[in-house]
């Protein structure tokens, strides 16, 4: 006769050991606020699914994520610098697991779904393209015409539509939450395509409080890794930094408080600081902003305004950084001419494959020739930077051997 305790945790005779009892999926959520995205009230998946056993809805999503091809080829596409500039600056890959580290941090203290974080944020580059903006743009201007480009719009396509890992359905066939999470920004034509999920578009109304998170992570993500990428490849010096408050307050703190160190060591030292101050800034912003509000459900967060955000202050000055990077880094010289090359390959493969679509890998042939330009943009945007450099070599030089 076993009573109810004995089913909590079975008792295993034969190791001796107390096993694990198994929590319910309930009981995995069971921590977070009522404002939270709860996997169990998810609007669900495109193509109906059974609930998963061992995990919750949106940890399935995460795994799914993981395990995707696009998730892979996010090693060797470019942030900023492109992949052969050399082995310690970020790619997409370290971006995004940069980007999760940050937004999970924030989760936490606010009691939101982490695991919903943590999926939005590894999958919100998946529809990059290679060499960073610079391809993104010039794939834009190729598809002009035919509806053009947007890397949040192809992050969706990729889970959507275009990953082939599951017999039963095309895509990663993810939660709604996730899908909308990854769909940061949306024109209102888009939006009126994509039926519930661009409903906010057009109604102006707020993703999950998850959702939210993923994006501010992503800025406070990049601009200090920029910053490190940028002073470890000499675009970026201290001294030039030296006029933007966020990085002098915390430079001279660090300097007062181990004057013994310098180089590498003194600029992680800097940074880390600031990744901090922005990550308790946003939390304690935001937790006065959810105090405020009082939301009480999931749908009260998409009826409130932004309430993921940081200081009038703090905002001010992450601002006057990410300007700096732009005029400074992104439009250095070095960094313009490797963005003219990008262009130039990207440019080159999506006219040759225009002119004559015989070229293309059969998979992306279509005898529809309405859709072949989105079939275009579609290989081309899966590409590596270092795929994509040799495609153009197949495509446009002639060698001898
Ligand atoms: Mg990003």
């Amino acid at each position: 006769m076993t009573d109810r305790r004995s089913d909590d945790v079975q008792h295993d005779p034969a190791a001796g050991v107390a096993a694990i009892a198994v929590p319910t999926r309930e009981a995995l959520e069971a921590h977070l606020a009522p404002y939270a995205a709860h996997s169990a009230q998810s609007r669900g998946r495109r193509y109906p699914e059974a609930a998963p056993s061992a995990r919750t809805e949106f940890q399935r999503d995460r795994d799914r994520i993981v395990h995707s091809t696009a998730f892979r080829r996010l090693e060797y596409k470019t942030q900023v610098f492109v992949n052969h500039e050399g082995d310690l600056f970020r790619t997409r890959l370290t971006h995004s697991l940069e980007v999760a580290q940050i937004a999970r941090s924030v989760a936490r203290n606010l009691r939101v779904n982490e695991d919903l974080v943590e999926a939005i944020s590894l999958a919100h580059d998946l529809g990059h393209t290679p060499f960073g903006h610079a391809g993104q743009d010039a794939l834009n201007e190729c598809m002009r015409e035919h509806g053009g480009f947007e890397h949040n719009l192809q992050s969706l396509a990729v889970v959507d539509d275009l990953e082939e890992h599951y017999g039963a359905f095309n895509g990663l066939n993810l939660c709604f939450e996730t899908r909308e999470g990854i769909l940061k920004h949306c024109s209102r034509d888009n939006a009126r395509r994509l039926g519930a999920l661009g409903e906010r578009f057009l109604e102006g109304r707020q993703p999950s409080i998850e959702a939210q998170i993923a994006n501010v992570a992503d800025e406070i993500a990049y601009n200090n890794h920029d910053v490190d990428d940028g002073l470890r490849s000499g675009l970026l010096t201290v001294e030039q930094l030296a006029e933007i408050e966020l990085w002098q307050t915390h430079f001279e703190a660090s300097r007062r408080d181990f004057p013994q160190i310098e180089g590498r060591r003194l600029i992680h030292e800097t940074v880390r600081r600031i990744i901090n101050t922005l990550v308790v800034d946003l939390i304690d912003t935001t937790r006065e902003n959810i105090a405020r509000h009082a939301p009480a459900s999931l749908e009260a967060v998409r009826a409130a305004p932004a309430l993921v955000a940081h200081s009038d202050a703090i905002a001010a000055q992450a601002a006057a950084l990410k300007r700096f990077l732009f005029k400074n880094l992104y439009r250095h010289y070095r960094v313009m001419r490797m963005a003219n090359k990008a262009r130039r390959v990207v440019i080159g493969l999506f006219d040759a494959f225009t002119e004559d679509p015989r070229l293309l890998p059969p998979d992306y042939q279509s005898t529809d020739v309405t859709q072949q330009p989105r079939l275009i943009a579609h290989y081309i945007a899966g590409m590596t930077d270092r795929y994509a450099v040799k495609e153009y070599q197949r495509l446009f030089v002639i060698d001898d051997n």
